[in-house]
Parts: structure tokens; C-alpha cells; sequence
């Protein structure tokens, strides 16, 4: 097992006479046995970024170090990192035991009942000793990624590199496929790159997640922090569903002020604030509350467009009287709510985050603390 670092890394494609820039000076850590979790918008770098690490793409600049060893030039198959694919990519003629021995007979000089021996174990661990003489094209897309994922686990590598191994799969095995491998790579603890566009995904299964966005990385976090305290817009609105809330407003002193509504900010947030012009206020869906009646500068009257029930909440988009700007909150599933109600909604200045209009960047954030942590009551 081994820690696997990025420096700096870039990737420039020509097309054409025109530079693409598909990855833009990435630096991240990864440590021993951490699951990190890629995750950004389509084309944001994500794929050429693992494409990198796993020496299926050149480096245009930057360093890639696993354990001790810089590996930029190292060929794909002596670098000891495992690749799990969307397309599972199987040996159609080959059975089960066949794909998942050939990378072990091809790069190492292990005795044939060794292989044996590790194929089997591992089948065993992936659930699918049963199918070890059937064909590719005689399993399920579950039972075909779980050999994928076998495959890969047989060779024992330092690193795994998953490029949305599980977009092929319908949405339950998709989410018992995700419990699944989470808990196999904790009990493996092989240090793993994970890449996907599903930001349920990255916030269930890793350790800590790197959003990307047009190339360049935008937060290294824990899931929750990147959900609780964002570094900027982007980030912000990515994680999360249904996303944050934004209003483009100006900043005047004490006060944000946009076509909606004007929002008075308390003393901390206004010293966090000032100096700005144009900021975004952004609100959580499930930071907005419905009240009674206005009480304050923070409530604000709006209609009822539409309600959608989810059964546990409710999803319910507000609109702002004489403007076209709405405000999504989410509900608890038993409230009942009627479209064209007119409602009072709360923004609390405890859940608040401003961002700068300009660059995105968060000039606060709301802070989560301890006594709005719930802990699960013991006897
Ligand atoms: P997706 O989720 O859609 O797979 P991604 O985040 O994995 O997207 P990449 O495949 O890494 O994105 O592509 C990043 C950028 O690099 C895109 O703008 C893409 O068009 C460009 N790109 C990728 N491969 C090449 C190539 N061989 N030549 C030119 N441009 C490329």
C-alpha cells in the first residue's frame, strides 16, 4: 500500500491549432489506504486526471509520486495500480477464472496454483465463486462489474482507479454496489482514486472528495465539510440536492440588497462581508423554514408555485411576489402545503453563506455548532 501525491499535475491535448487545457496544476495528497472521491461536471478533468496516474495519458507537466517513486514515465503495467472501468471491459472469450487470472499470469511470475488459489479467494470475497467458468456475456451488468472489480482486487495492487465503475448499474444494485465497495476497500485499505459525476456517490463513499471544475481543482474536504463550509459558488452549488439556494445582491453597509428581497446582515457577517459590491447569498434548502407570520427582517411573503412530495419531505418551490427569483425548501413530508398558498418563508442569519459575485470565492460561511449536532441517545 502506499500514499500516492499529484504535484502540479497538467494535461494539454492539441486540438488542432487550439489548446485544450484538460487538467490544470491538480495538487493532492492522497494517503495510505484513503478512498478520495474525483467528482466535478462533465469535462471537467476528471477521466484524463486517472488517465494520468494509471500512465494510459502523458503528463504535460506536474509529477506523479506513488510511495517513494515519481512514476510520469513509468509504463502502465509497472506501476502497480489496479483500473476499474464504466465499460466493464472483459475478455468475452474468456470465463470468469480466465479474466480475472490473465492479469496475474501476464505480469508476475506467480505458479499456476497460486492463481488459482487468489482467484478463488477473491471470488469468494466479490460473492461470485459460483460463476468462475461462465462467460462474460452469461452474467448480469451487476455480476460483470463484480468480476471487474475482482479483477482488479486478484492483483493486489497499491492503487485503485475507478472511473464511474458503477453508472452501468441500475439505481438499488448501483447503491448496494456502493455499500459493497466502500466496505471492501476500508477492509482491503488499498489507497483508491474514485471518479464519478454522481455527487451521491462522492459524498457516501469517500473519505474526502477533490471537485474539479474546468480543470482545476476547487476543494479537498471531508464530504460534510465541503457540504457545511464550501470554498466557494461552485463547490456550493455541486454538493448537495436540491442545491443551495443563490440571489446575486449588492452589498451596502449592514445590509445585502437584490430584486427579491433585501436581507440585514448581524455585525459578524457584515465585517466578513464588507468591501465586497456584488456577492451571492446562498441558503440550503433545508435551511429555509415556513413560519406563521413575519417576524423580523429575515422573513419573507411568498406564493406557492409548486410542490413536489417525496413521501419522507417535500420539495416546494417559493416564489418571490412581482419577481421571477425563487427560493426552493425542503419540508418535512407530512407538512401539508398547497400550490398558490402564500406562506411566510425564514432565512435564519445562522445558515446563511456569502460569496463573492466576482470570484465565487465564500466570504462566510454559516458554522455548524456543537449543540446542532445530534447524537443517537444512549441508554
Ligand atoms: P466525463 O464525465 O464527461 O467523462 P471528464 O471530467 O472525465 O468528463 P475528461 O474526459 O477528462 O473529462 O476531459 C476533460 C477535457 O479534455 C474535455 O474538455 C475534453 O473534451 C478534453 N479532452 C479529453 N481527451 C481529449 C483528447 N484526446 N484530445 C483533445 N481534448 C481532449
Amino acid at each position: 500500500m502506499a500514499e500516492l501525491e499529484l504535484d502540479a499535475l497538467t494535461k494539454v491535448f492539441q486540438d488542432g491549432d487550439d489548446e485544450v487545457v484538460a487538467v490544470d496544476d491538480v495538487s493532492v495528497e492522497i494517503d495510505d489506504g484513503e478512498f478520495l472521491v474525483v467528482v466535478g461536471p462533465s469535462g471537467c478533468g476528471k477521466s484524463t486526471t486517472l488517465r494520468m496516474v494509471a500512465g494510459l495519458e502523458s503528463v504535460t507537466s506536474g509529477r506523479i509520486r506513488l510511495g517513494d517513486r515519481i512514476i510520469n514515465e513509468e509504463r502502465p503495467q509497472n506501476r502497480d495500480i489496479a483500473m476499474v472501468f464504466q465499460s466493464y471491459a472483459l475478455y468475452p472469450h474468456m470465463t470468469v477464472r480466465e479474466n480475472m487470472s490473465f492479469g496475474l499470469e501476464e505480469s508476475t511470475e506467480m505458479p499456476d496454483d497460486e492463481v488459482r488459489e487468489r482467484v478463488e479467494d477473491t471470488a469468494g470475497l466479490m460473492g461470485i465463486e459460483g460463476l468462475l467458468d461462465r462467460r462474460p456475456t452469461e452474467l448480469s451488468g451487476g455480476q460483470q462489474q463484480r468480476v471487474a472489480l475482482g479483477r482488479a482486487i486478484v492483483r493486489d495492487p497499491e492503487v485503485f482507479l475507478m472511473d464511474e465503475p458503477l453508472s452501468n448499474l441500475d439505481a438499488k444494485l448501483r447503491s448496494q454496489m456502493r455499500t459493497e465497495l466502500q466496505r471492501l476497500q476500508e477492509d482491503l485499505g488499498v489507497t483508491t482514486m474514485y471518479v464519478t459525476h454522481d455527487q451521491t456517490e462522492a459524498m457516501t463513499m469517500g473519505d474526502r472528495i477533490a471537485i474539479l471544475d474546468g480543470g482545476r481543482l476547487q476543494q479537498v474536504a471531508t464530504p460534510l465539510e465541503c457540504y457545511h463550509e464550501p470554498a466557494n459558488q461552485f463547490v456550493a452549488g455541486f454538493v448537495g440536492e436540491p442545491s443551495m439556494n443563490f440571489f446575486e445582491m449588492r452589498y451596502e453597509e449592514g445590509r445585502l440588497v437584490g430584486d427579491a428581497f433585501e436581507y440585514p446582515l448581524p455585525a459578524e457577517i457584515d465585517e466578513a462581508v464588507a468591501g465586497a459590491t456584488d456577492v451571492v447569498l446562498g441558503i440550503r434548502p433545508e435551511a429555509v423554514e415556513l413560519v406563521g407570520e413575519r417576524d423580523g427582517g429575515h422573513d419573507f411573503p411568498v406564493v406557492v408555485d409548486v410542490v413536489e412530495p417525496m413521501g419522507n419531505e417535500n420539495t416546494v418551490y417559493l416564489e418571490f411576489e412581482d419577481t421571477a427569483e425563487t427560493l426552493v425548501a425542503t419540508t418535512d413530508g407530512m407538512l401539508r402545503i398547497t400550490e398558490d398558498e402564500r406562506v411566510t418563508a425564514r432565512i435564519p442569519e445562522d445558515a446563511i453563506h456569502v460569496f463573492d459575485g466576482t470570484t465565487g470565492e465564500a466570504l462566510h460561511n454559516r458554522t455548524v455548532v456543537d449543540e446542532e449536532v445530534a447524537s443517537v441517545p444512549t441508554e
